[in-house]
């Protein structure tokens, strides 16, 4: 079986007032074994209070990856100077290819928030290959009745399509480079044996429950097991009903620069991205 890494959240913060999160990583330094992802933030589960002010972040740039908003409770809503706006909602997934760049702001959606209630959602953010960075921006919304629902074996729980393939069903998502992204729940005393493409990274997010991965110690609540995948099937068994974020996909062998919102392979494109913002080439919100 290949082996398995586990990690706790390396850093928690506030994202603008609207999503305290917890990260997974880049806060845990491991790049290598997590590409083509590049973050994961989880935000909440957290009670905010009824406002008028709807709570979030707001205008901000991107350049050179695709940010990916999972919503399991709560509403956001987003705009960006591409001119595309939207609300996700529990089961909702937003796909912002941001590539060249986007200006955007996200944030409560105002009716939830006139209410209050409990928000649970994760950003992730997946690089694009050096070919792609300045590719034209892209926006999916992938609402939940088009994410397709594929039972496990022996009743042991269902996974929620996102993008790639699993079983016989494949997700809306639209992807530059391969992967799969899949909501997978796993009853408790329950097993499933996942298989990815040898030479993928696979990263399986917990957000609630009790899991071994690969015969591992439980892996509960806001950690994170890393696996190298060498296309052996990877075996799941639950201690208690399980909700898992499974991030699959082939590594993109490139350097990476980071700087704030922008991700690119070198420094000189990262000052790049800082003047094309200041010179308002990547718009504004209206
Ligand atoms: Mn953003």
């Amino acid at each position: 079986m290949d082996q398995v890494r586990l990690y706790e959240p390396g850093s928690t913060h506030v994202v603008g007032d609207g999503f305290h999160v917890r990260n997974l990583f880049p806060s845990n330094e491991i790049d290598r074994a997590v590409s083509p992802f590049l973050m994961l933030d989880y935000a909440g589960p957290t009670f905010y209070p009824a406002t008028d002010q709807p709570r979030g972040v707001g205008e901000h740039p991107h350049r050179g990856f695709e940010t990916v908003t999972i919503v399991y409770q709560g509403r956001v809503a987003h705009r960006d100077s591409a001119g595309n706006s939207g609300v996700i909602g529990p089961g909702d997934v937003q796909w912002m290819t941001a590539a060249s760049g986007v200006v955007h702001e996200e944030r409560h959606e105002r009716d939830w928030a006139k209410q209050g209630g409990t928000l649970q959602a994760v950003q992730l953010w997946v690089n694009l290959p050096a070919a792609d960075k300045m590719m034209a921006p892209r926006y999916q919304t992938l609402v939940c009745e088009a994410i397709p629902v594929v039972p496990l074996e022996g009743g042991a729980g269902s996974v929620r399509v996102i993008a790639g393939e699993f079983g016989r069903a494949k997700g809306p998502a639209t992807t530059v480079t391969p992967m799969q992204l899949l909501d997978l729940r796993l009853l408790a005393q329950h097993r499933a044996a996942l298989t990815f493409a040898a030479g993928w990274n696979v990263a399986l997010f917990v957000l609630s429950g009790q899991v071994a991965v690969n015969g591992s110690e439980p892996v509960t609540e806001a950690q994170l097991a890393v696996v190298p995948s060498s296309g052996v099937p990877i075996l799941l068994e639950a201690q208690a009903d399980s909700m898992l974020l499974v991030m699959a996909g082939e590594p993109i062998d490139e350097p990476i620069a980071r700087y704030g919102p922008f991700v690119m392979n070198r420094q000189d494109e990262l000052a790049q991205a800082v003047n094309d913002y200041r010179a308002g080439k990547m718009g504004h919100l209206d």
